[in-house]
């Protein structure tokens, strides 16, 4: 199975568009497509010769895809006699799909193209963020940042990054672990917004967009250590969400029996040993803890090693299951510097018997946006992959 069959069967979120050419010329069509996609720039004569298709069947699969909008006249190229041979491209950016992050009122709504990459983005920041006045607000935002964004492409997908755990088909949220309850909110935003609006774990979304940065990385583990903590893994290139869109939830997994109160109404869960506010004391701020943590204050130091034991048990655990690299990601991960970040797999080293050889531990990509753009891309691999399209060769042939 190649990593794009995989990525397909774990990215396919509902209501996806699928747009297959089934006739043998759209087999050429999605050859053709493909090509470009993945090599850029190439003449029709070039694009027969390096499929081996007549120029018939060329031209007659280059109609039906300017037709569709996914390819464009690309610059003219030097060709035999001296003549400038016509060329077509790609056209990356004639469909997009909508990603949107909101958090603790930290609004971040990207546009991605077909590319993976930005095309447009909105961030905000909503002081007020409960309610159903909020979930309308933004509802009313992301609307119009869509209505912009149609008059120059057509709109995939928008898919919105969700904290809490997901019903097995990806509808709901069916529990918020922040409250320990369903959770109605997302609700009213997807009844605000004017389009179909699909949701997806927040980790899961995150590890999406690293995955789209870097097509290199094959099986790990992402733990975000945000407010809660979240998580999710990758499996030979692809998020692997599992049958019940879990998969790496390991918030809740018991690190000491019999522990700390968590919030989730169960005792010792990682989530109440490795969260920024098992760190900080007394109303002091994260940025302040590690201020007075660089002074050398002593309690910090000790706060911080126990936080890092709890984090290298949490990781071994977790590494009996998925054997691979460990990213760390979220509100925390961006204060460690590169000898904590080394320190961190000093103590998974000294948990782990095995599996040692090839381990490493990764600082994910920064920012709270990177859900928002992740949630998009995923509706992009899902949508490039019903076209027979592989953005994993895109990256490795590393066209501009
Ligand atoms: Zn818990």
């Amino acid at each position: 199975m190649t990593n794009l069959s995989k990525m397909d069967l774990s990215n396919l979120a509902p209501g996806h568009q699928t747009d297959q050419p089934q006739s043998h010329h759209g087999d050429a069509a999605a050859a053709i497509a493909n090509q470009l996609y993945v090599h850029g720039p190439a003449s029709r004569r070039e694009l027969a010769e390096s499929l081996q298709l007549s120029l018939p069947t060329v031209d007659r699969a280059l109609r039906e895809l300017m037709r569709r909008q996914l390819i464009e006249p690309g610059p003219s190229r030097p060709s035999t006699g001296g003549r400038r041979a016509y060329a077509y491209a790609f056209a990356n950016s004639n469909h997009v799909a909508i990603g949107i992050s909101a958090n603790r009122g930290s609004l971040h709504i990207r546009a991605v193209n077909l590319a993976g990459e930005v095309s447009d983005a909105i961030d905000r920041v909503i002081p007020q963020y409960s309610g159903n006045a909020y979930w309308q607000r933004v509802g009313n935002i992301v609307n119009d940042f869509a209505d912009a964004t149609e008059r120059h492409a057509t709109i995939i997908a928008t898919a919105c990054a969700a904290p809490g755990i997901l019903t097995p088909d990806g509808g709901m949220v069916e529990f918020d672990l922040a409250t320990a309850s369903p959770d109605a909110s997302l609700r009213t935003l997807i009844q605000t917004l004017h389009r179909p609006c699909t949701l997806i774990r927040q980790a899961e979304a995150r590890a999406t967009a690293q995955l789209w940065a870097d097509r290199t990385i094959d099986d790990a583990l992402c733990i975000y250590l945000d407010h809660m903590v979240s998580g999710a893994v990758i499996v030979d290139g692809a998020v692997n969400s599992g049958p019940n869109r879990c998969n790496g939830t390991i918030a809740h997994m018991t690190l000491v029996p019999d522990g700390l109160e968590c919030r989730c109404g169960r005792r010792g869960c990682m989530d109440a040993y490795c969260s920024p506010t098992t760190l900080t004391e007394d109303g002091e701020s994260l940025p302040g803890f590690f201020s007075v943590l660089e002074q050398g204050e002593p309690n910090h130091r000790r706060r911080l090693d126990a936080w890092m034991d709890h984090l290298a048990q949490a990781i071994a655990a977790a590494r009996s299951v998925i054997c691979g690299d460990v990213i760390l990601g979220g509100q925390i991960a961006q204060y460690l510097d590169d000898a904590d970040i080394a320190d961190i797999a000093r103590r998974v080293r000294e948990r782990m018997p095995f599996g040692m050889d090839r381990f490493a531990v990764h600082a994910a990509m920064p920012g709270d946006e990177q859900a928002a753009i992740g949630a998009a891309q995923s509706c992009v691999g899902a949508y490039v992959a019903s076209l027979g399209l592989d953005p994993v060769a895109r990256f490795h042939s590393a066209i501009p």
